[in-house]
Order: C-alpha cells, then sequence, then structure tokens
C-alpha cells in the first residue's frame, strides 16, 4: 500500500491516551491535525489534567487549519494553526474550570490563557499566560 493510503484520514477516534482521541483534535472542517513536535507532550499534560481532576474535560477546540481559524475569528497567527488546545470542564463548572487553570500552570504548558468559559493552551517554549 503507498505511503499516503496509510494516513489518518476521516475522523480517526484512535486513542492519544486513555482520555482522548485524536478526533479530539482534529479541524472541524478538514478533519487535519499536525503531528507536530509537543503535540504529544502537549496531550500528556493534557491526560495528567483529567486524572488528576477526575472529571470529563472537554476540547472546543485544537488544530485549525487557516480557512476555519478566519472562520472562527482566530488571530491570523494563532498557535491553533501549529497546535493549541481549548479546553472546559464539561458541565462548565467555573469552579472546575478555575482548578484546571491552576493545574495547567503547575503543569508547565507554556502559553496558558484563561477566559470566562475556557482554557487557552499552547506549546510556546516559555511560560505566558493571560487572563482573556
Ligand atoms: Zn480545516
Amino acid at each position: 500500500m503507498p505511503a499516503q493510503e496509510t494516513a489518518i484520514t476521516g475522523t480517526p477516534n484512535y486513542y492519544v491516551t486513555e482520555h482522548f482521541i485524536y478526533s479530539d483534535f482534529i479541524c472541524p472542517c478538514c478533519d487535519m491535525v499536525k503531528l507536530v513536535p509537543g503535540f504529544y507532550r502537549h496531550v500528556s499534560l493534557l491526560e495528567q489534567m483529567r486524572r488528576e481532576q477526575d472529571f470529563p474535560i472537554i476540547v472546543t477546540s485544537g488544530y485549525r487549519c487557516k480557512k476555519y481559524n478566519a472562520r472562527v475569528g482566530g488571530a491570523p497567527r494563532s498557535w491553533h494553526l501549529l497546535f493549541a488546545t481549548d479546553i472546559k470542564p464539561e458541565d462548565g463548572d467555573p469552579d472546575k474550570l478555575k482548578s484546571m487553570y491552576e493545574m495547567a500552570v503547575s503543569l508547565g504548558f507554556g502559553g496558558t490563557g484563561r477566559y470566562d468559559i475556557h482554557l487557552h493552551l499552547d506549546l510556546r517554549p516559555k511560560v505566558f499566560r493571560w487572563r482573556g
């Protein structure tokens, strides 16, 4: 089989870690995710957070292609174009979100943005935190 036929396409449900699957992270318009350096570290940190918090965490946005990023009003040089995640507790509980933020900081995510209903986490190498 030619190599290109072994590429992951469609909406894969393969597990990356115990609680996260590739399709949690794909761009909704093209079903793509880039396996960039830092992807697996990022997801393993999310997994650590999920295990320690012990409540369901929803990924509301992962990889975005340029077209989709523009459509959702993302910054032109958004980290989502490489890889980033927006996450929230499944039930939207603000106390859980606060606890996820504190854990994201202690786990060592580079970019950590705290918004009213979600957190943005990305691959930037230096620690940068903001309140959205
Ligand atoms: Zn897309």
